[in-house]
């Protein structure tokens, strides 16, 4: 842990002290923006590797999966794809490549609040257009979302229950670069579902505003301009109580309300409040299925197999990516995958066989 306050960290103290702790979700908000405004974590080298970055071949089976829809779905030419979050700019690179042998030629939007990223984003895909929120994505012509490993990284509430009823949770500072979280003083009963309300001492109850905030928006979309999304991160299936807040800092977890700004925080993404979001715009949801068996279903195994026979001095480099990205206890199981689609698009592929 470094000793001497980053500038951050001064700042988030100034404004403590001039107005009082801040809550949980501006601490995440604050840290992350510093965070990734800094450039690339990504990485052997930077703080965690992503699946696009492990290998190329996720980005080929995401790109399968979006042509094969395009295919289905009568091959329109007016389809925009939009990508939340693409970090170095792979995922979308290695998508394109695979797309465009099936005539799926779409044009590219990104979703990016970093300027460092963006710049790495059109070294790699030259002529997407970037956004700063999905506001201002194009109001015409069907839309296809990509987001891995996007909603994970937008800040959290976080509810803390006490003798004298739910507080918010808020943090003030501690020394160094270390941050304390304590329960806020006015009380927040009255934003905590009813049934959860008589949980014991100290149980903590998240909420995601900015992921409630995109994915509201976005169904709209989807249902008034008509597509598809895919979604895959890490989150829960059933709702639940418990802080998912954690920090990564050179491949090791680490404590989140250190450092802010110099490890990557994350939250557990709430899979149900986005089906329920998708529901409410009578889109049809597909999963959550696990990343492995997704992958699978869409030829990961055949793929890895071709590379092999390629280049058989790799063989066994592209073993070890493929069980990383598919086996249980690599990120086959943790991850989630879900589909969400406009009633006019075909069945999306890979969740027939694993969803019943
Ligand atoms: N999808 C990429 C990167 C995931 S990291 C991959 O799989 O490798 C999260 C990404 O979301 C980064 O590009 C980060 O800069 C971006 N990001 C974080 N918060 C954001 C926000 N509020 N709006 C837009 N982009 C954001």
């Amino acid at each position: 842990m470094s000793l001497d306050p980053s500038r951050l960290t001064l700042r988030l103290a100034k404004q403590i002290e001039a107005s009082g702790p801040i809550t949980v979700y501006e601490y995440m908000r604050e840290a992350n923006a510093s965070y990734y405004s800094k450039g690339d974590p990504f990485g052997a080298e930077g703080d965690f590797v992503t699946a696009p970055e492990i290998s190329q071949m996720f980005g080929e089976m995401v790109g399968l999966w979006l042509a094969d829809m395009w295919m289905r779905g009568g091959r329109k030419l007016d389809v925009n794809l939009v990508e939340l979050g693409p970090g170095r700019g792979t995922l979308m690179a290695d998508i394109v490549r695979a797309t465009e042998k099936f005539g799926f030629r779409p044009a590219v939007h990104f979703i990016e609040t970093s300027e460092a990223l963006r710049v790495a984003q059109t070294l790699n895909v030259p002529f997407a257009t970037h956004h700063d929120s999905v506001a201002t994505l194009p109001k015409d012509g069907p839309m296809f979302v990509i987001a891995n490993e996007f909603f994970d990284a937008l800040p959290v509430r976080q509810f803390v229950a006490t003798h004298a009823g739910w507080r918010e949770r808020v943090v003030v500072r501690d020394k160094g670069n270390s941050f304390t979280p304590m329960p806020g003083t006015r009380s927040a009963d009255q934003l905590i579902p009813a049934d959860i309300r008589n949980a014991p001492n100290h149980s903590i109850y998240e909420t995601a505003p900015d992921v409630s905030d995109i994915m509201f928006s976005l169904t709209r979309r989807l249902a008034e301009q008509n597509g598809a999304m895919l979604i895959i991160d890490y989150g829960y299936v059933l709702p639940g109580l418990g802080s998912t807040l954690q920090a990564v800092k050179q491949h090791e977890f680490a404590n989140p309300f250190e450092n802010p700004g110099d490890q990557d925080l994350t939250a557990h993404v709430n899979f149900p409040e986005i089906v329920t979001l998708a529901q409410m715009q009578e889109l049809r949801v597909s999963g959550p299925v696990e990343q492995g068996p997704w992958l699978q279903s869409l030829g990961i195994d055949a793929r890895a197999q071709q590379l092999e026979q390629q280049s058989p001095h790799r063989a066994e480099e592209v073993i070890s990516m493929r069980n990383r990205l598919v086996e249980t206890g690599e990120m086959g199981a943790l991850f989630k995958v879900v589909a969400i689609s406009s009633a006019d698009w075909p069945e999306p592929e890979g969740f027939a066989a694993l969803s019943d």
